[in-house]
């Protein structure tokens, strides 16, 4: 019988997994991944950004974890010799709508306590000589890292402590009862005490293996990248991103330099067809009926229609995408636009149509179920960790 049954190697996994024994040393802690490695979805398909927390309501978890999770995660990388850079971002405004709106940006960045500077346009074109703009708000705590590398590090502390990681194990059922709870799997079953779900992209499908009928789904939504060819590595200093609409700040296209040296663009949101769907051809009938029959993602639809197409145009037209780009980078070509894998957001869409903006975690008396995990959990992933840890403990009664 094992203490904790964990599924999901993703960085939450694999962070829950490594703080619950270096807090509960000796206990008998199993993770379950139905890939062959860490970080095979969304923690290997990111921007590597370590945000620093400049859109998020404050208050909320995720602009707290996100606050904590950037010292952290520098902190982790520091104390694992794993690469990573400071290298700050901009945020930039292109015309007076965008100025109107970066102010009410600037006022949220104070309430969220971080350290930002205002730049008119002459201290931007100092900073970013390819960059324009009328003005722009320089954070420089926002990082680059590479996720897999620190989910990969996480692991190696989390078995070298004792804990055991089985991949290539799909969970395929769950019973719950008073004693424990029965984990069915496509190699065998497994029995634990308590079980802490971090599957993101399917954890809808995994509450309903707890015969909970949830009141949200998880949609999934692709996000593409393009690669600058290599004499552009040097086009930017900082991660650039624009100015967002407040409504959907997780649209805009950004400029990313990599930990590898190289720059991306990107990422757009559109709907996926499949959850794990990373091709615009890959197509699945039973996550598209799931996710096109739910009432939630068609009124987010309805609700959204205008960015919708938009997000859909520039996904199918490379000209639409380097628009957006060209706003603040005008020296960047239709032909510096190269290939780059895409990564699926797992999206939890209320059944009123709304996109869940915060985390969102799921009980019954023997788990914690993590069903909503977006932007920026991956540079949060550590204080979510300790955050399932303390609801653990006080949930399950532990000493
Ligand atoms: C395009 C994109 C860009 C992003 N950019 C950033 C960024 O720059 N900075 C940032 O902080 N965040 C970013 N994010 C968000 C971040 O990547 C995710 O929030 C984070 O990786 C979520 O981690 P996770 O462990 O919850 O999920 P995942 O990494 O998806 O892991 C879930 C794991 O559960 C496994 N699993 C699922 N079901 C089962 C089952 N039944 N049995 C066994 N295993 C199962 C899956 O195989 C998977 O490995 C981005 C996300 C995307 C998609």
């Amino acid at each position: 019988m094992y203490d904790f049954i964990i599924i999901g190697a993703g960085i939450v996994g694999m962070s829950t997994a490594m703080q619950l024994l270096e807090r509960f040393p000796g206990k008998k802690v199993v993770v379950l991944e139905k890939e062959a490695s860490v970080a095979c979805h969304q923690t290997g398909h990111n921007s590597g950004v370590i945000h620093a927390g400049v859109y998020y309501t404050p208050g909320s978890l995720k602009a707290r974890f996100c606050l904590e999770g950037n010292r952290d995660t520098k902190r982790f990388c520091d104390e694992n010799a794993i690469a990573y850079q400071s290298c700050g971002k901009l945020l930039v405004a292109t015309n007076e709508l965008e100025m109107t709106r970066m102010q009410a940006l600037w006022q949220r960045t104070e309430a969220n306590g971080l350290e930002r500077y205002w730049l008119s346009g002459a201290e931007l074109k100092e900073r970013e000589p390819n960059i324009v703009g009328l003005g722009g708000i320089f954070v420089p705590s926002s990082g680059i890292v590479s996720y897999r590398q620190v989910t990969q590090a996480m692991a190696k502390r989390f078995t070298e402590a004792g804990g055991e990681i089985r991949f290539n194990t799909q969970v395929t059922g769950l019973k719950e009862s008073a004693q424990d709870i029965r984990v069915e799997t496509g190699s065998g079953d497994l029995a634990g005490r308590y079980l802490l779900s971090c599957s993101g992209l399917m954890a809808d499908r995994v509450v309903r293996m707890l015969g909970l009928q949830p009141d949200f789904r998880i949609c999934p939504f692709r996000g593409e990248y393009y690669l600058l060819p290599p004499k552009h590595n040097q086009i930017v200093n900082h991660l650039i991103y624009p100015i967002p609409d407040p409504n959907m700040p997780f649209l805009g296209v950004h400029l990313t330099r990599m930990i590898d040296g190289t720059v991306t663009v990107g990422p757009n949101a559109v709907l996926a067809f499949k959850r794990e769907g990373y091709r615009k051809t890959d197509f699945s009938l039973a996550d598209s009926l799931a996710t096109l029959g739910y009432g939630g993602i068609r009124k987010v639809l309805r609700d959204n229609l205008k960015p919708g197409l938009k997000e859909l145009r520039n996904s199918l037209f490379k000209g639409g995408y380097l628009k957006e780009v060209q706003k603040y980078c005008p020296s960047v070509g239709k032909d510096d636009l190269l290939p780059y894998p895409a990564g699926v957001r797992a999206q939890a869409v209320s059944k009123d149509g709304k996109l869940v903006d915060d985390f969102l975690f799921v009980r019954t008396p023997r788990t914690i179920n993590v069903c909503n995990a977006p932007s920026p959990a991956a540079t949060s992933a550590l204080p979510i960790g300790r955050h399932i840890i303390q609801e653990a403990i006080s949930q399950f009664q532990l000493a």
